[in-house]
C-alpha cells in the first residue's frame, strides 16, 4: 500500500505494458487514471481491478495522445477532479517500422508526434500541479532501440532517445521541487507490439537475450511501480533497462 491516496496517470493502459503498470500501481493502492483511444478494454480493466479487490482501483478516460489540446485538457480535467497529479506514467507508443531509405515523412511524424511529443505536451502540463504540490513521479517509457539503435526503427529509435533526454532534462530542472523523471527502456516484451515479429525474428532475438526468454509485462510494472513510489524520491534521471540483459 505504499500508493494509498496517490494519484496516478497512465497513458496507452488498454493493454500491454500500460496495462500491467496501471495494475500493478493500483495493486499498491493508486488511483489510476487510465487512458487510451477507446473505452472498452479499459473498462473491462477496471472491472477486472474491482472484482480482484485491489486496494486502489481504475478510472477508465480517453485521450489520443496526440491531440495536444486533448491531452492538456485531461491532465487539467484529471487535477481538477481529484485535486492532485502524483504519478505520470507516459506510456503510450507506436512502431512504423521501415528501413530509412523507405521510410515516408509520414511514418516518421507519426512516431514522434506519439512517442515524444505526447510525452513533452503531458509532462508539462502535470509538472505544473506537481510543483504546486511538491510532490512527483514521472516515468517514460522508452526503449532500448533508444539507446542502442534499431536497424528498421530510425523514427522509433529517435523518439524514444528523445525521451530520454528530454526527461534526464526535466529530472534536473524539477529534483529540488521533489519531483523525479526517470525512464524504463524495455527490451523484447511479450505484447500486441511483438506479436507481429516472425517466430524465426522472434528466435533470433532470444538468442541475443542473456536471459534467452522475451520479459513479460510484469517485468516492466514492477520497474515503474519502484520509480513511481516515495521509496526511490532520491533516484531520478535514471533509464533502467529492463532487457533479459541484453543491452549490458
Ligand atoms: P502495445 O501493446 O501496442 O500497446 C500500446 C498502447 O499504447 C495501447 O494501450 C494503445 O492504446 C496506446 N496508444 C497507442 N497510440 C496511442 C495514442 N495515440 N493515444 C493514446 N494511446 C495510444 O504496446 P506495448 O508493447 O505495451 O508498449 C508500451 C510502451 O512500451 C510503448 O511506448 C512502447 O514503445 C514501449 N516499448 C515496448 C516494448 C515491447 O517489447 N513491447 C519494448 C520497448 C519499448 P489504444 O490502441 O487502445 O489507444
Amino acid at each position: 500500500m505504499q500508493l494509498a491516496n496517490q494519484i496516478a496517470i497512465v497513458t496507452g493502459a488498454s493493454r500491454g505494458l500500460g496495462r500491467a503498470i496501471a495494475w500493478s500501481l493500483a495493486g499498491q493502492g493508486a488511483t489510476v487514471v487510465a487512458a487510451a483511444r477507446s473505452l472498452d478494454k479499459l473498462a473491462g480493466l477496471a472491472d477486472e481491478a474491482r472484482k480482484a479487490e485491489l486496494p486502489g482501483s481504475v478510472v477508465p478516460r480517453v485521450l489520443d495522445v496526440t491531440d495536444r489540446a486533448a491531452a492538456e485538457a485531461f491532465v487539467d480535467a484529471v487535477a481538477e477532479e481529484f485535486k492532485k497529479i502524483d504519478i505520470l506514467v507516459n506510456n503510450a507508443g507506436i512502431t512504423r517500422d521501415s528501413l530509412l531509405m523507405n521510410m515516408e515523412d509520414q511514418q516518421f511524424d507519426e512516431v514522434i508526434a506519439a512517442n515524444l511529443k505526447s510525452v513533452f505536451w503531458l509532462t508539462r502540463a502535470a509538472s505544473r500541479y506537481m510543483v504546486r504540490s511538491r510532490y512527483g513521479r514521472i516515468v517514460n517509457i522508452a526503449s532500448v532501440s533508444g539507446m542502442v539503435g534499431n536497424a528498421g526503427q530510425s523514427n522509433y529509435a529517435a523518439s524514444k532517445a528523445g525521451v530520454i533526454g528530454f526527461s534526464k532534462s526535466v529530472a534536473k530542472e524539477l529534483a529540488r521541487r521533489n519531483i523525479t523523471c526517470n525512464v524504463i527502456a524495455p527490451g523484447f516484451i511479450a505484447t500486441d507490439m511483438t506479436d507481429v515479429l516472425s517466430d524465426k525474428i522472434k528466435e533470433e532475438y532470444k538468442q541475443i537475450i542473456p536471459c534467452r526468454r522475451f520479459g513479460e509485462p510484469k517485468d516492466v510494472a514492477a520497474a515503474a511501480a519502484f520509480f513511481a513510489s516515495p521509496a526511490a524520491a532520491y533516484v531520478t534521471g535514471q533509464v533502467l533497462a529492463v532487457d533479459g540483459g541484453m543491452t549490458m
